[in-house]
């Protein structure tokens, strides 16, 4: 490989990924303009017209947004490549810092600020114009950046600690660096889902202890139906921000928890909230969270010894715009070069994770509708497409590309035919 056959290839599935993005955003709009006019007839009794219509236009709505952004960051991409951005950066990065170490992280750090100042505007776009206009968004402009320097902050003094430990492996620790890396990668990992619940996510949410004395019973009979012991149960102001409802659970071992939304409680039945839950708890049972993290682990793997051989070619830099340092570590680029380009390369792929995340979501279904009642289940899956104007009428193969779930009315008569 040289480094114009690798610029051509970057280029060349650039090209490929937009057209096939761009190509899935058409037919998915026009596939929910042509079924705007009517409810589907599995849903006319249950979903208002009104509602149905609604959804389609946010629907089409995010799509359009979707499309501009990704063209956005397309410019953006070739900007920090082959137009020279990175390599301005970094040049400039280097007359402040020397090389070194403070070189590499202060490189890193950069690039984070360059590339989220110019997220910003379709973030707050989003949140405030498009999520306004539906009648979803709860956030004030002062709690968004509150947000935003809490994420900073929590990035920082989370992230300068890792990417420390990181490059000092890529520099020291010889040719199976990326080895030892993968190894603290997937205990930071594991780290973070033990702290997320009760260090992280209370930084952003109030979670006050289901208070609720017949929920609670409810939901403790259930746990105790499929065998699944908790730390607890906790309700999460999650109208703060948004106006969709969602339930979860989060951490591992004993520091599992169970989260609902407020929103969620304010908008289901008690047996449709458990329902809900069961089919939680079925993701947790059917161990398909185990065998997701052995597939990140291992695809995160692979992709570091990956990495472990691009940092050493030349046409690597060269070919993505960047000329490699002889006198400075070109660790901090390469990470750099690799997050930017990669997404490039595995977007055409994407339906193969949707896949087995669907075959996953089927078999929730079907744990929820065994252990609870399936029709429990569906007026509740109704109630949250409608109040988070999911469209209920997705273009197939738009669906196939991105969604982790399968489309409501798939999920639905699934259920009512079990
Ligand atoms: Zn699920």
């Amino acid at each position: 490989m040289n480094s114009v056959t690798f610029s051509v290839f970057f280029i060349g599935f650039l090209l490929m990924t937009l057209i096939v993005q761009f190509w899935l955003g058409s037919r998915q709009i026009r596939h929910i303009l042509q079924h705007r006019a009517a409810v589907p007839p599995e849903f006319a009794s249950k979903i208002p017209l009104e509602a149905h219509q609604k959804a389609a236009d946010y629907s089409i709505a995010k799509t359009k947004f979707g499309l501009v952004s990704l063209l956005f960051n397309a410019v953006v991409l070739m900007g920090f490549t082959l137009f020279g951005g990175l390599q301005l950066l970094s040049v400039l990065v280097l007359n402040l810092t020397g090389p070194g170490m403070l070189y590499q992280i202060g490189l890193l750090a950069a690039f984070a600020v360059v590339s989220g100042l110019l997220d910003l505007p379709f973030s707050y776009y989003s949140q405030f114009v498009l999520e306004q206009k539906f009648g979803f968004n709860k956030m004030t402009p002062a709690l968004f950046f509150g947000d935003m320097l809490k994420s900073t902050a929590l990035g920082a003094v989370i992230g300068l600690p890792l990417i420390w430990v990181v490059l000092t492996l890529m520099d020291k620790s010889g040719a199976l660096w990326w080895l030892y890396a993968w190894v603290v990668w997937s205990g930071f990992q594991l780290l973070m889902m033990l702290i997320y619940p009760s260090v992280i996510a209370p930084i952003f949410n109030k979670f006050t202890p289901l208070e609720d004395d017949s929920l609670r019973s409810r939901i403790e009979g259930l746990m105790q139906r499929v065998g699944f012991a908790s730390k607890g149960l906790f309700v999460m102001d999650g109208s703060k921000r948004s106006a969709h409802g969602n339930a979860y659970f989060s951490g591992f071992g004993a520091a599992k928890r169970i989260v609902f939304f407020d929103t969620l409680i304010a908008r289901l039945a008690p047996e449709e909230i458990e329902a809900v839950l069961a089919h939680e708890l079925g993701h947790f049972k059917l161990k398909h969270i185990v065998k997701r993290m052995v597939v990140i682990f291992g695809v995160s793997l692979a992709f570091l010894a990956l990495l472990g051989y691009l940092k050493q070619q030349v046409w690597f830099y060269t070919g993505l715009g960047v000329d490699p340092m002889l006198l400075a570590k070109n660790d901090a680029m390469a990470l750099i070069l690799f997050m930017l380009s990669l997404p490039v390369f595995t977007f055409l792929f994407s339906p193969l994770t949707s896949i087995s995340s669907r075959k996953h979501e089927f078999e929730a279904d079907a744990f929820a509708a065994h252990h609870t009642n399936a029709n429990d289940l569906v007026a509740a899956l109704v109630k949250l497409y409608e109040d988070n104007a999911s469209t209920l009428t997705p273009d197939p193969l738009h669906s196939a590309f991105y969604d982790s779930h399968p489309p409501a009315s798939v999920r639905i008569s699934k259920l009512l035919t079990a």
